[in-house]
Formats: C-alpha cells, structure tokens, sequence
C-alpha cells in the first residue's frame, strides 16, 4: 500500500515538471495514467493540493477555465489561444509594469495572460 502510494506521487510528479505549460488536474490524471493505469483521480486532487500548500506548485488561473498547475519556478507570464483554449508559457516580464502602478502604491504582484490565436492556429 505504501509503496503504491509513493509510486502514484512519482507520476503525478514526474507529470508536473516535465509538463511545457501548466495542466489542469484533468490533464494531469490523463498524464500521470500513460505511466500509471491504476491512477485515481482523488489521488490526483489530494497529491495537488498537498504540493501547492508547499508552496511547490502554483495556480494559473484564467477566468472561464478551470484552475491550472505548474511547478513554481521562476516569474512568468501565458498566452492563451483562443482558438483551441491551449495555455503557453511566455518567459519574462517587462520593467515598465511599474509605470502602471501609481506613485504612492506598492506593486506586490501581477499575474498577466495575453489572449490571442497561437502559432499552429494561425496557418
Ligand atoms: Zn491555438
Ligand atoms: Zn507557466
Ligand atoms: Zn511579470
């Protein structure tokens, strides 16, 4: 029992920092059950929220969709295709963010999603 439960959170980790975007708690339960048929989703569930009280993973949410997860690395931002609703990973940020902020306020943090039509949609 308990080497099946380790062997369930290796997948569902292995599925994480491998993923090029980050996955909701569907895709990863698709994923993880490639590596691992027996797979459930309540495992899934508990083993996401367990590493995002850790502070392991992070929530990208987007209006509309259901919460994504990605392993928390460095500040980022995502494109979302409004054609085929796939969320991409845009590396860095921009300095002048701060000109948006008002003298007087502080900038604590930003999350930013650009909508638009992805490469493989636009052909
Ligand atoms: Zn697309
Ligand atoms: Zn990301
Ligand atoms: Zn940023």
């Amino acid at each position: 029992m308990q080497k099946r439960a380790t062997r369930q959170k290796q997948v569902i980790s292995e599925v994480l920092t491998t993923a090029e975007c980050p996955l909701t708690v569907h895709e990863v339960l698709e994923r993880g059950q490639k590596y691992l048929q027996t797979l459930g989703i309540a495992t899934v569930y508990r083993e996401i929220n367990r590493l995002s009280a850790e502070k392991a993973l992070r929530v990208v949410n987007i209006p509309g969709d259901p919460p994504r997860y990605e392993v928390a690395h460095h500040h980022h931002h995502h494109f979302k295709c409004t054609i085929c609703g796939a969320v991409y990973e845009l590396e860095g940020c921009l300095k002048e963010i701060n000109r948006l902020v008002p003298k007087g306020f502080q900038h604590q943090h930003h999350d930013i999603t650009i909508y638009g039509v992805c490469r493989d949609c636009s052909r």
